[in-house]
């Protein structure tokens, strides 16, 4: 029958009385507060907060914080900043006060619940279904309750403890509560049917026992609420109105409905209750999507912490210059389906990155393996020591991001794949002039330095090893970038270069894939691994470098797009450290 619990926490019209507009579409993001977020888990993010959005609704970001061994405040923290990245923070937030909702801990986003909040709820609701003889306290070992659950095909026993009152098992589930018993001894389960074709209905447990501290409650609980049965009563109080999880939990559905439909009539919860929806869960080549093997990378040492470039963690996407409008793009590519088990490409990501910045990106020169380039006749030329100042657009697509400055001098660093003693057929870039196979004399190739002028090569200089150590050049007059004679001179080749005299030095990390597994998971993690997937070198890039921000990649002319670094950002600013983000074209 109906009864009125009065304002406590125990009581569902206590925690409605913080939820506003109930009619709305109201959608819920309920990460467990493990570990760091992944891809996985902003494909979830973009669609429960963009049906929310499309539908006028709100979506919660909700804490399932019922777990309190794996669970830390370093997590929350870090969901909350991934969130607030992808700019899913206030967007959506309904507007509720935090004062409004007294029974909630203190919030710093008006849409933020924690699954803890509800334990004197789910307390309350678990004593209702003791007494309505729909839950009992079972003492059955561990090893006898998988025993008895029977199998696919095979019905599963009634536990010995089945039968007990209401009386009984009212007391029993008390002195569980109250820390009589040690973590395992005992646990609250459901008693629907042990002989249900779906083995989630064979009086799945509600409560167990866990002597542990939670992040939130402290000591106050010894006993804590399953994920099943937490859930559908987190998504009742919040009134979500739809409950989007991944496909594996499809069979949990009839238990989501089958509780929410006894507390309905219980009157603890009011109709109508939430639906569950299922949809198939991200899987992307060469990554793994699973917090847990996330976190054995971090604690055996493979990557260096959660935020590693390499890592497919939000955090760690961001640090390697992947920005959430990338994310977002590339989770609406890879679109909805029910039908699980198949894998996105790898690649596909890295396309929706290089889609969403290239019309934004501020470009750069830089030179990752250098070797260094000599203009012989410049002193002759254009005086000693003299330096032509040159310019370049910021965004060639976008005229109003206007112009960057660097300068050409005598010297300059060259990409040394840009010169070849001995040029291989089609070589379109430096050669030094050479003896042709009909015995004569051949010019050295001409080039165009971009943005600057027309070089041809003269010869070069090699160590005692045959390693070139300076590449020689003759400087055209009259072919500067954007002058009138510019193209006097045609060449087939441009390169890029920076000055000697201004370039700035950086550190390169070029990140390979972490895994060499295509679907990796399966097997032991390091022997998937990619035991090269770091390679870091020092070139130069021009001065424009200095001004360059975490979280804002740029576009490295002809090499690919490149982040600074946030972590050696924030330790030293004048040591300039960037992340290989993605190369310009596809890197299958
Ligand atoms: P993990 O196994 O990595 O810990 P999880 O599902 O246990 O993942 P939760 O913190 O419970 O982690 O996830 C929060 C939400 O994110 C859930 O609703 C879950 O369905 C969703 N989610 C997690 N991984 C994926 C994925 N690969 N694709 C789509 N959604 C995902
Ligand atoms: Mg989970
Ligand atoms: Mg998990």
């Amino acid at each position: 029958g109906q009864r009125s619990w009065g304002g406590s926490p125990g009581d569902a019209a206590h925690h409605r009385a913080g939820i506003v507009d109930p009619a709305k579409v109201r959608m819920r993001f309920p990460p467990e507060p493990n570990g760091y977020l992944h891809l996985g888990h902003a494909k979830s993010i973009w669609l429960n907060f963009s049906l929310a959005h499309d539908h006028g609704g709100v979506c919660h970001l909700r804490f399932d914080d019922t777990n309190p061994e794996k669970e830390e405040q370093e997590y929350v923290d870090a969901i909350r900043e991934a969130l607030r990245w992808l700019r899913y923070d206030t967007e959506f937030a309904d507007g509720l006060a935090p004062e409004s909702a007294a029974c909630m801990a203190p919030r710093e986003q008006a849409h933020e619940y924690f699954a803890s909040n509800y334990f004197d709820f789910m307390y309350r609701a678990a004593e209702y279904l003791i007494e309505a003889g729909l839950a009992y306290v079972d003492e059955q070992t561990p090893e006898q309750m998988s025993a008895n659950r029977g199998d696919f095909g095979t019905p599963g026993k009634n536990s010995p403890f089945r039968s007990r009152t209401p009386a009984e098992n009212l007391a029993r589930f008390r002195e569980m509560r109250d820390g009589q018993l040690p973590d395992g001894a005992a646990v609250l389960r459901a008693k629907i049917d042990m002989a249900s074709p779906n083995i989630n209905l064979r009086d799945p447990a509600l409560y167990r026992i866990r002597h542990a501290t939670h992040h939130n409650t402290g000591d106050r609980w010894c006993i804590y609420p399953m994920y099943t049965y937490a859930h559908p009563i987190e998504d009742a109080l919040e009134q979500i109105t739809h409950s989007i999880c991944t496909l594996e939990f499809e069979d949990q559905r009839p238990f989501y409905d089958w509780l929410l439909a006894r507390l309905c009539e219980g009157g603890l919860l009011d109709a109508p209750s939430p639906h569950q929806y299922e949809f198939a869960r991200l899987n992307v080549t060469h990554i793994l999507t699973s917090k847990r093997k996330l976190r054995q990378l971090v604690e055996e040492g493979h990557v260096d912490g959660w935020d590693d470039p390499r890592m497919p963690t939000l955090a760690g996407l961001r640090r390697r210059g992947y920005t959430p409008e990338a994310i977002k793009l590339f989770c609406e590519r890879s679109g909805v389906t029910k039908t699980g088990g198949a894998w996105t490409e790898y690649a596909a990501l890295e396309a929706a990155l290089r889609d969403t910045l290239d019309p934004v990106a501020a470009r750069a020169l830089a030179v990752l393996d250098p070797v260094a380039l000599h203009i012989v006749n410049w002193e002759a030329l254009m005086g000693a020591g003299h330096l032509e100042p040159c310019h370049a657009p910021v965004n060639p697509h976008d005229e109003a991001a206007g112009q960057r400055h660097f300068s050409l001098g005598a010297d300059l660093w060259i990409e040394r794949e840009d010169f070849m003693a001995v040029p291989s057929k089609g070589f379109r870039r430096l050669y030094p002039p050479y003896t042709g196979g009909d015995g004569q004399p051949k010019d050295g190739n001409k080039v165009r330095l971009k943005y600057g002028y027309v070089v041809q090569c003269t010869g070069f200089e090699q160590d005692a090893n045959g390693q070139v150590t300076r590449v020689l050049a003759e400087l055209i007059p009259d072919t500067k970038s954007g002058t009138p004679g510019a193209d006097s001179v045609k060449v087939k080749g441009v390169i890029g270069w920076v000055g000697q005299a201004d370039a700035v030095a950086i550190e390169v990390r070029n990140y390979e894939r972490l895994f060499n597994a295509e679907h990796p998971g399966s097997a032991e993690l390091t022997e998937e691994l990619n035991p090269n997937s770091l390679h870091t070198v020092q070139g130069w890039g021009e001065p424009s470098l200095t001004q360059a921000q975490p979280d804002v990649p740029l576009q490295f002319e002809r090499l690919g797009y490149f982040v600074r670094d946030s972590r050696a950002f924030s330790q030293d600013r004048d040591h300039l450290v960037f992340n290989r983000t993605s190369g310009l074209k596809d890197s299958k």
